[in-house]
């Protein structure tokens, strides 16, 4: 009929970083390969991701992503002011979080259905904005779960749940092996799924039911992974979903500079010491060491982990995220260290270009919280990790670094810290730090197999997102896909 629609997604992130920059990466590359995308949420989101937006357009005038803000009226809502901002996981917190971010519906759909030309084509919702379901029907077009998260995690707690592995389990510690896989992992009810089931809110059962309502309904599936990393997982969670599974990562390697992931945090001035720093290392001799953008550890911990750093001989640099909350003791503590360990640690205290500092030469390893952004990320610099899970998804990508692709040594938490005060807590001993650091940094035929393995994956994961790649192959899918007269088909 000679009518072409671009391909238009609309976005619809969670607020929290390790959701919304994946989620905002990809939207960039699907913008790239020719689609308009949308970007919606609260002036928070927005005002998190305007600097990466911003930059990519600046450096693409042909390139339409656009961002749009709906402000929240919390007091007509009930809500406090600020519980749109998901950087806390308490679960008091996150109820209200949902409450506020479901409000936003009504004006997206307004506003989408009045000013948006080209006419949406597909809605692509982050797992845990449930109500996007309603969004999308509402606009009459298919929906798409974006997955911040690997299918190795993702088939696990599906597995889990479908089989009911933890009914009947009174202790939330007993190990328990998960149903359908093609190896033996072990994981008990605190360390997954326990961020959805199971949380001491009377609503709480309610948001997990709709949540998982809205991932089984959903049309397919964009997922921050590399197809040839965990090709079988991949495919059996597509096969338990019925569902097509888009993998499209490592969406972090389009970012070329330090520019645009420095303002991700708008800590520039950091990004350059980092930068600065590393280039006066030897290849290979720093571990970098960090735990997102939401776990905090204690005090001691903190001090614990910094005294380990230090007896490793190894050169590190640290960060600290949100390091003027901790007391005058603990930052005199860190002064203290860097003075004492003189030039051969560096502590950040703030935010870190991670992705580029993970792929400077002198970089050779990674203390992580198992993120799935940064364990990603470490597989693309070709890192091998210490693992060091804090919650949520976290301990399942530990089994994944440590078990299944054989790059990772634990310090072995066995224990979430969420729900429970860590203030007096040292989880993780400074010997243990030490041994763990030395072990995935020295030399040996362990470590060297961990070397050599995580640098396969980080070719692999090069490969996809070039031409003819998987992950390359599968963006230019999707903007086909939900492109020309999709809107229609799919009704
Ligand atoms: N990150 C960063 N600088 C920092 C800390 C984190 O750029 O100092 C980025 C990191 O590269 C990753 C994200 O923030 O993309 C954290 O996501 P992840 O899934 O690893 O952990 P979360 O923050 O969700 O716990």
């Amino acid at each position: 009929d000679g009518t072409k629609q671009a391909a238009h997604f609309v976005f619809v992130p969670l607020n929290e970083l390790g959701h919304v920059i994946p989620a905002v990466d990809t939207a960039l590359l699907l913008a790239t390969h020719g689609a308009v995308c949308t970007i919606v949420g609260p002036p928070s989101t927005v005002a998190r991701v305007r600097h990466t937006v911003d930059a990519a357009a600046a450096g693409n005038s042909g390139l339409q992503v656009r961002l749009v803000e709906f402000p929240l009226d919390y007091a007509a809502a009930g809500l406090p002011v600020g519980a749109d901002e998901a950087d806390r996981i308490d679960p008091a917190h996150m109820m209200s979080y949902y409450r506020a971010v479901a409000l936003l519906r009504a004006p997206i759909e307004r506003h989408l259905r009045e000013h948006a030309a080209p006419y949406p084509t597909c809605v692509v919702s982050d797992i845990f904005n449930p109500w996007a379901s309603e969004l999308a029907a509402g606009l009459g077009v298919p929906r798409l779960s974006f997955f911040s998260m690997s299918a190795f995690s993702v088939l696990c707690q599906h597995n889990l749940e479908r089989f009911g592995a933890f009914a009947g389990v009174e202790d939330a510690n007993a190990p328990v092996v998960v149903p359908g896989l093609d190896r033996k992992v072990v994981v008990t009810r605190a360390q997954a799924p326990g961020f959805l089931r199971g949380i001491p809110i009377p609503e709480w059962e309610a948001l997990a039911d709709y949540i998982e309502r809205a991932r089984a309904e959903a049309d397919g599936v964009v997922m921050n992974t590399v197809l040839e990393m965990e090709p079988e997982y991949v495919a059996a969670y597509a096969a338990a979903r019925g569902m097509k599974v888009w993998t499209v990562g490592p969406v972090s390697l389009h970012h070329k500079g330090a520019e645009t992931l420095a303002s991700r945090g708008n800590a520039a001035a950091d990004a350059a010491e980092c930068l600065r720093w590393l280039d006066g290392r030897d290849p290979g001799s720093v571990v970098y060491v960090s735990f997102g953008s939401i776990a905090q550890p204690s005090p001691k911990q903190l001090m614990e982990l910094g005294l380990g750093l230090e007896a490793s001989g190894h050169p590190f640099l640290w960060v600290v995220r949100n390091a003027g909350a901790y007391d005058a003791a603990v930052r005199a503590f860190l002064d203290g260290l860097e003075g004492r360990v003189a030039g051969r640690g560096l502590v950040v205290r703030g935010w870190a270009p991670q992705a580029v500092v993970l792929s400077h030469p002198a970089t050779g390893g990674f203390v992580t919280h198992c993120g799935w952004n940064s364990t990603l990320e470490a597989v693309t610099a070709g890192l091998p990790v210490v693992t060091w899970p804090h919650f949520t998804d976290q301990f399942l990508n530990e089994r994944m670094a440590v078990e299944v692709l054989g790059i990772g040594v634990s310090v072995g938490v066995t224990e979430p810290i969420t729900f429970r005060s860590v203030e007096k807590e040292v989880v993780v001993g400074r010997g243990v730090v030490e041994q763990a650091v030395r072990s995935v940094m020295g030399a040996g035929e362990e470590a060297e197999g961990r070397r050599r393995r995580v640098r396969e994956l980080a070719a692999k994961a090069r490969a996809a997102v070039q031409e003819g790649g998987s992950s390359h192959a599968n963006l230019l899918e999707l903007v086909k896909r939900f492109g020309t007269g999709a809107a229609a088909s799919q009704g």
